[in-house]
């Protein structure tokens, strides 16, 4: 059970990509985007939203839709591409919201650390740090997390390594919450400079339909 708010990816991937897309592609990539969070796969799809230290599957999870956009774009169609697109983006933007990526990022300042916009999204010795993790889904006690009511009392009883506690899903979650929303912002600018270079022009015109 995992989500940060549709909202948050919507914000984000249209802050990063709105000027290098068509509007009718841009709305097929976010809801492409939002659908992973749909309640089918909340549950048993660690790789979807890197729950549960699922960075493997989550990579290998984002390898093979770049890899459908890719066969999409090498075949007449479109769509195939935005939507996996879409579905890359989500997993790539949960990274941040439910891994320990920024707090291993703020970890590295003795004193201020730098403001949120500064956050660097790919830090090779965080990624591949031996103390990344990401929120453990404790079953039910992590989807009771997401009424209201009862969050004070279901937090009292997860441990300090679940999603509940460890997630930026939302400004609640405090001062990281900015980070979070800063690098994912900038994995999904990351993520168009990616295919830019591995597409060839045309390929990347007919995908951005500009
Ligand atoms: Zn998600």
């Amino acid at each position: 059970m995992s989500r940060m708010n549709a909202e948050y990816h919507i914000e984000m991937t249209r802050e990063a990509l709105a000027s290098h897309f068509s509007e009718r592609a841009l709305e097929i990539i976010i809801a492409a985007n939002v659908r992973q969070d749909a309640i089918r796969y909340q549950f048993f799809h660690d790789e979807i939203h890197y729950d549960n230290n699922a960075f493997d599957k989550g990579d290998r999870y984002i390898n093979e839709q770049r890899g459908y956009v890719l066969a999409t774009l090498l075949s007449p169609g479109i769509l195939g591409a935005w939507v996996a697109f879409g579905r890359l983006l989500h997993t790539a933007q949960d990274f941040y919201a439910h891994s320990n990526y920024v707090t291993l990022w703020l970890d590295q300042f003795d004193a201020v650390p730098p403001p949120p916009p500064e956050i660097e999204p790919l830090k090779r010795e965080l990624v591949k740090s031996p103390s990344l993790r990401s929120g453990k889904i404790y079953f039910p006690l992590d989807a009771l997390y997401y009424f209201k009511i009862l969050r004070p009392f279901v937090l009292k009883i997860l441990p300090k390594d679940s999603h509940g506690w460890m997630n930026l899903d939302e400004p609640a979650q405090g001062l990281k919450f900015p980070y979070a929303i800063a690098a994912a912002t900038k994995r999904t600018s990351y993520e168009l400079d990616l295919l830019r270079k591995l597409l060839t022009p045309e390929m990347f015109a007919r995908f951005t339909d500009k």
